[in-house]
C-alpha cells in the first residue's frame, strides 16, 4: 500500500468542495488543446463572466439523487422545508431506476428538520436529533443519510458530531452528507460529499456470521469453501454506478465482464447497505466517469489497495480500450481483444442501414463534459457524422487526459464549458447543426429553438458498450426522419433575449 494518501480528505469531518481540491472551469469557449494548456497552467479556474443568467442546480440536489437510490433509508432533510423540493420529483425517476433493476419500487422516506425563524437564531440541532431517532424507530431503515443544507451550515449546527452521537444510539447506521449548496458552484461537489459519508459512515466490509462463516481450522471443507471465495474475490470487478447510466447500459458492460468470466458487483448507487460491506471484496473498481467517481476510487486504493480503472465506454474504440485493458489487468488481455474483435463485426454489420442517413450530418454534442469529448469519436469515426462543436456543462482536471486525448484526436474541434442558457440558444443559432446531442435533464432549449435533438443520456436507453454504438445510431436516424415536432416547436417558441444578443458573439461576457 502507498505510503502516500491518495485521498487526503477523508479524515476531515467535512469534505472540500471541488472548487477547493481541483482545478475547475464553468467558463471556457475556444480549442481543445487551448483547454488543455489552460487547465495545466491553472488559469481556467480565473476565467469568469460578466453576466451569469444561471446556474446548474445546487449540489444538495444531486446528493439528494445519489443517496435516495439506496434501498433501505431514510432521507432527512436538514434546513427548511423548502430544500425538499425535489424530492416530489425524484422519487418517480428513482422508482423508474429501481424497476428497471427489477428492485423494489417503494416510496422514498424523507423528513424534513424544518427549520424556521427560531432554529435559525437556537440552532437546529435538537430539531436534527429528534428527526434521526423518529426516522429509526419509524422507519426501521438501514441507513438514514442526513443532508446538511445551507442554514444548518450558516448558523453553525455541528451536524457531524451529531451524527456520530446518534449513531450510538439509533439501530440504522447514519451518514452525514454536507452538501449546502451556498459552498460551490460545482455542482459535482456532490458526488464527494455522498461519497464521504458513505466513507466516514458506512460499513465497507463483510460482517462474520452475518455475511460469512469464519474458517474453522478443524473443518477441511471450510478450507476449501475459503479458497473458492478468494478466488472469486480475484475475479471480481466494482462497477461504480453513476445517476446517467441506466440498466441497459450496466447489463451492456455486466455482460461484457461476465463473458470474461468476471464477476461483477454494481455499486454503490441502486444498492443497499449489505452489498456496500461487499464493496472492498474485489480486485478491481472500475468507474465510468473520471468526474464522478476518484474520491471514493482512491480512497478504496488507500484503504483496502483495491486498485481502479477509469474509461468511459463510448464508441467502439473507448470499449475496445475499457475491455482491452480490464482484460490486460486479469491476464487476458488476448481473450479481451477477441471478444471486441467479434462484438465490433456484429455492431457494425447492424449500424449499417443507419449509416448513410447518418454520414456527414453536422452534430453539436452537449451535456457532460467528459461524456461529449467522449462520444465525438462514436458519432464521427464509428457514424461518419460531423461533430461542430461539443459543450461540456462543467469541468474539473480528473477529466484532464480526457482532453489531452481529445484536443490531440480532433485539434480543430471548438470546446466550449458552460451551462448558461443565453449563450447556448445564441451558440445554436450561430452553428446551425442538423442536430443537437442534449443534456438530459439541462440546456434543453436545441428542440425549443427548432433543431432535432436526442438526450446524451437516459437511463432508460443505452448508450455504451456495442449495443450502445447501435441504439445511438438507431435514435438519430430515427430523429432525424421525425422532425415535424421540433419544426414547429422553434416557430412558436420566444427566448426573452434581444435581437442584438445575437448579433454578438455567445460568448462575449466570458472574461479571461
Ligand atoms: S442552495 Fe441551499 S437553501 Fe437552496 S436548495 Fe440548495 S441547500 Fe437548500
Amino acid at each position: 500500500m502507498s505510503e502516500v494518501l491518495e485521498n487526503k480528505y477523508v479524515k476531515n469531518d467535512v469534505p472540500p468542495t471541488r472548487d477547493e481540491r481541483l482545478e475547475i472551469s464553468d467558463a471556457f469557449s475556444g480549442l481543445g488543446c487551448d483547454f488543455v494548456n489552460c487547465s495545466k497552467d491553472c488559469c481556467l479556474k480565473k476565467m469568469d463572466r460578466n453576466f451569469w443568467q444561471a446556474s446548474s442546480s445546487c449540489q444538495m440536489g444531486l446528493s439528494t439523487i445519489m443517496s435516495s437510490t439506496i434501498e433501505n433509508s431514510v432521507i432527512i432533510m436538514h434546513g427548511p422545508v423548502g430544500c425538499g423540493h425535489q424530492l416530489h420529483m425524484l422519487t418517480a425517476n428513482t422508482n423508474a431506476g429501481k424497476a428497471a433493476r427489477g428492485l423494489d419500487v417503494k416510496p422514498v422516506n424523507w423528513l424534513s428538520t424544518n427549520l424556521g425563524t427560531t432554529e435559525v437564531v437556537n440552532g437546529g440541532e435538537k430539531r436534527l436529533k429528534e428527526a434521526i431517532e423518529y426516522a429509526d424507530r419509524t422507519f426501521r431503515p438501514e441507513i438514514i443519510f442526513v443532508l446538511s443544507t445551507c442554514a444548518p451550515n450558516i448558523i453553525g449546527d455541528d451536524v457531524e458530531q451529531i451524527v456520530r452521537d446518534e449513531e450510538k444510539i439509533v439501530s440504522a447506521q447514519v451518514a452525514a452528507i454536507h452538501c449546502p449548496g451556498f459552498r460551490s458552484r460545482m455542482v459535482s461537489s456532490a458526488y464527494d460529499a455522498f461519497y464521504h459519508s458513505l466513507i466516514k459512515h458506512i460499513k465497507f466490509e463483510p460482517i462474520p456470521y452475518k455475511d460469512y462463516i469464519p474458517v474453522n481450522p478443524a473443518d477441511v471443507m471450510s478450507e476449501f469453501a475459503a479458497e473458492g471465495y478468494e478466488y472469486g474475490k480475484k475475479h471480481t470487478v466494482n462497477l461504480m454506478t453513476l445517476e446517467s447510466i441506466g440498466a441497459p447500459d450496466e447489463n451492456e458492460l455486466a455482460r461484457l465482464l461476465t463473458a470474461l468470466d468476471l464477476n461483477v458487483n454494481v455499486v454503490p448507487e441502486y444498492s443497499n447497505a449489505d452489498k456496500i460491506r461487499f464493496i472492498s471484496e474485489s480486485a478491481l473498481n472500475v468507474s465510468m466517469c473520471w468526474m464522478h467517481d476518484d474520491y471514493l476510487l482512491k480512497y478504496m486504493k488507500d484503504e483496502y489497495d483495491v486498485p481502479y480503472y477509469m474509461q468511459m465506454p463510448l464508441g467502439l474504440k473507448a470499449t475496445r480500450k475499457w475491455l482491452t485493458d480490464i482484460g490486460e489487468h486479469f491476464g487476458i488481455k488476448e481473450r479481451a481483444e477477441r471478444l471486441a474483435d467479434y462484438e465490433e463485426a456484429l455492431v457494425k454489420k447492424a449500424v449499417g442501414p443507419f449509416l448513410e442517413k447518418l454520414r456527414n450530418k453536422r452534430i453539436l454534442v452537449t451535456g457532460g463534459s467528459v461524456r461529449s469529448a467522449v462520444e465525438t469519436s462514436l458519432l464521427k469515426d464509428d457514424l461518419g457524422m460531423d461533430v461542430i462543436g461539443i459543450v461540456g456543462m462543467l469541468y474539473d482536471n480528473n477529466a484532464e487526459g480526457v482532453f489531452e486525448d481529445f484536443a490531440s484526436d480532433y485539434p480543430q474541434i471548438p470546446v466550449v464549458i458552460s451551462d448558461q442558457p443565453y449563450e447556448y440558444v445564441n451558440q445554436i443559432k450561430k452553428l446551425d447543426p442538423d442536430i443537437v446531442l442534449e443534456h438530459a435533464n439541462y440546456l434543453q432549449e436545441g428542440s425549443k429553438c427548432g433543431y432535432v435533438t436526442i438526450p446524451e443520456f437516459d437511463v432508460g436507453g443505452s448508450y455504451f458498450g456495442y449495443s450502445g454504438v447501435f441504439n445511438v445510431a438507431k435514435k438519430i436516424a430515427f430523429a432525424l426522419d421525425n422532425s415535424e415536432y421540433v419544426k414547429h416547436l422553434g416557430k412558436h417558441v420566444r427566448f426573452p433575449y434581444k435581437k442584438d444578443w445575437y448579433d454578438k458573439d455567445p460568448y462575449h461576457y466570458i472574461k479571461k
